[in-house]
């Protein structure tokens, strides 16, 4: 049988849907756990501060409070996201700089934040919840799946810079999963994606929260750099 070291975790965007299912899992295998969000509240047993990813004075707030309150944070999951799909001649400038302020930039800013106390540990585990459509691409998606895709560019950048300091970063892709951001497509468009999914199904939040606390985990120490895929099949070979 394996122990599992206790962890300060910080999950962005954690105050429902994909977030909030990754902070019960941490909170499940004993982990001390701080979830940001705009608005709401994370799961019970964690701590929520609220933040926006897209303002650097906010992030770092919010980490002040949760070194305080937690201590240091050494697990971060960077899940805050948004969509503003539709098709690129329809897509403004606003359309395209939201979406990836908030989902690259986001990350970037939650990122260099929590890096000063991971090199001051030797100890860091970052974990950036991208899309199967970042490597996949989607049409109406031209600026969410430009975003999505920079995060495998900076977790690479990560592990190449911070690697020798026992700091991982990893991508999790995940594909169809059940939340409010699918649930807003129309019915039309969720059949399609279900007819080209090889499991034949949507995947619950769950799903995608146990492989985030996985390649978190102490068993995961020598992945790094890695784009792992939670998609169902749908975007094998990419
Ligand atoms: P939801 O739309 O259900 O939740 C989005 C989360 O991001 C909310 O907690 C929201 O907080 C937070 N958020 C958005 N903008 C900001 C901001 N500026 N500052 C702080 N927090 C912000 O999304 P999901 O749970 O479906 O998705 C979570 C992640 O997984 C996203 O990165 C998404 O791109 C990715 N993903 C989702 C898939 C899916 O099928 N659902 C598939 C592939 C990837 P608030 O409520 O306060 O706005």
């Amino acid at each position: 049988m394996t122990t599992t070291t206790p962890r300060t975790v910080l999950v962005t965007g954690g105050n429902r849907g994909i977030g909030y299912a990754i902070a019960e899992e941490f909170i499940r295998e004993g982990h001390r756990v701080a979830v940001t969000a705009r608005s709401g509240e994370g799961p019970a047993g964690s701590l929520t501060v609220a933040a926006d990813v897209t303002d650097s004075a906010s992030v770092d707030a919010a980490f002040t409070r949760i070194e305080a309150e937690l201590g240091p944070v050494e697990v971060l999951v960077a899940n805050a996201g948004i969509t503003r799909d539709t098709l690129l001649m329809r897509m403004s400038d606003e359309d395209f700089t939201d979406v990836v302020d908030t989902n690259l930039g986001g990350a970037f800013r939650v990122v260099k934040r929590a890096a000063t106390g991971m090199i001051r540990k030797r100890f860091g585990r970052i974990v950036l919840i991208s899309s199967v459509v970042g490597l996949y691409g989607s049409p109406g998606q031209v600026n969410y799946a430009a975003s999505k895709a920079g995060l495998v560019g900076m977790a690479r950048s990560l592990t190449r810079e911070l690697g020798a300091r026992g700091i991982t970063a990893n991508v999790v892709a995940p594909g169809f999963i059940q939340t409010d951001m699918t649930d807003a497509l129309p019915e039309d468009t969720q059949k399609q994606y279900l007819s080209t999914i090889p499991a034949a199904r949507f995947a619950t939040p769950d799903e995608v929260a146990r492989v985030v606390r996985w390649v978190a985990g102490d068993e995961a120490g020598y992945i790094s750099g890695a784009v792992i895929p939670v998609d169902g099949g749908l975007g094998m070979g990419h």
